[in-house]
C-alpha cells in the first residue's frame, strides 16, 4: 500500500515512450492506470505488463472517441496528457493541414481530454493534471514552429488552469523535456539522416548537443517528475512548467 493506492490515472498515448514510462511509474505507486491511445492491441500488450492496468481505445482528436473512453474509464484522479506528435520542416514549406494536424493532437486533443475530467476534478478531494509539454514550449525552435507553438499553448493553458482552479484540490502542471529517447526522436534522427546525409550516430549527436549533459534523456526520468507531481505533498506546486533538460535553460 502507498498513499496513492486506489487512485486512478489516465495516461493518453500510454502505450509507448514517455506515456508508458509514466504508466509504469504510477502503477508502481499502487495507482490504477488506464492507458488510452489509438492502437488497442499495442495498449493491451503494454497494460498486461503492469499491475492493475487496462487499455481503452481513444483518439484524442475525436469528440466521440474521447467521450466514450472517459465514460468507460469512470472518475479519474490523475490525467497525464501525454499524446502528442511532432514534425520538423521549414516553416515556408508547411501547409495549413500540416499545421492543423499538430494543433489537433497536441492542443485540441489535450483540451478535449482535460474537459472530460475537469467537472469531477474541480470538486474532488485530490486531483492532478500533468501535461507533457516540451522545452519547445518555452523557447522557439527553427524548423519546428507548429510543434513549438502547440507546446507554448500547452504551457499557457497549464498556467491559466492552475490559477482558475487554485482554490480547489486540483493542481495543473506541465513537464518540459528536452530530447527523450523515444519513437519521436527516432523519427527526428531518420529525418536528419535523410535530409543531411549524416550517419545515425552523427544525427543523435546533433540532438544530444542541445542538452548541456550531452545526452538524450530517458523516459523514466520524465516519469519520475510526473510521479512527484502526483504525490500529495506536491499539492502546493501548480502552474509550473518544469524543464527536464539536462540543465538547458
Ligand atoms: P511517442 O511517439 O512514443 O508517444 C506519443 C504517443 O501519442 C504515441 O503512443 C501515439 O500513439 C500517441 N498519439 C498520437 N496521436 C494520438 C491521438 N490522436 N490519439 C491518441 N494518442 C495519440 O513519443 P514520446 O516521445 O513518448 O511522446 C510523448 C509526449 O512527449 C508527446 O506529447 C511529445 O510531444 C512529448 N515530448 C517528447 C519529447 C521527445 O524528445 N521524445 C520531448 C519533449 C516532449
Amino acid at each position: 500500500m502507498t498513499e496513492l493506492s486506489g487512485r486512478k490515472a489516465v495516461i493518453t498515448g500510454g502505450g509507448t515512450g514517455i506515456g508508458l514510462a509514466c504508466a509504469a511509474r504510477l502503477a508502481a505507486m499502487g495507482i490504477e492506470t488506464i492507458l488510452m491511445g489509438r492502437q488497442l492491441e499495442r495498449l493491451e500488450a503494454a497494460a498486461a505488463t503492469l499491475p492493475d492496468a487496462r487499455a481503452i481505445r481513444c483518439d484524442v482528436t475525436d469528440d466521440d472517441s474521447v467521450t466514450a473512453a472517459f465514460s468507460a474509464a469512470g472518475p479519474v484522479d490523475i490525467l497525464v496528457n501525454n499524446a502528442g506528435i511532432a514534425a520538423a520542416k521549414a516553416f515556408h514549406r508547411t501547409s495549413m493541414p500540416e499545421w492543423q494536424n499538430i494543433q489537433a493532437v497536441n492542443v485540441d486533443g489535450l483540451v478535449r481530454c482535460t474537459l472530460a475530467v475537469i467537472g469531477s476534478m474541480r470538486t474532488a478531494d485530490y486531483a492532478r493534471i500533468i501535461n507533457i509539454a516540451s522545452i519547445a514550449g518555452l523557447r522557439g525552435g527553427a524548423y519546428v514552429a507548429p510543434y513549438s507553438a502547440s507546446k507554448h499553448a500547452v504551457v499557457g493553458l497549464t498556467k491559466s488552469l492552475s490559477l482558475e482552479y487554485a482554490k480547489t484540490r486540483l493542481t495543473v502542471n506541465a513537464v518540459c523535456p528536452g530530447y527523450v529517447e523515444t519513437q519521436i526522436v527516432e523519427d527526428s534522427v531518420a529525418n536528419i539522416m535523410a535530409k543531411t546525409g549524416r550517419t545515425r550516430e552523427e544525427a543523435i549527436a546533433e540532438l544530444a548537443k542541445t542538452n548541456p549533459q550531452g545526452r538524450l534523456i530517458q523516459p523514466d526520468e520524465v516519469a519520475e517528475t510526473v510521479a512527484w507531481l502526483c504525490s500529495p505533498l506536491s499539492g502546493s506546486v501548480s502552474g509550473q512548467a518544469i524543464m527536464i533538460s539536462g540543465g538547458a535553460i
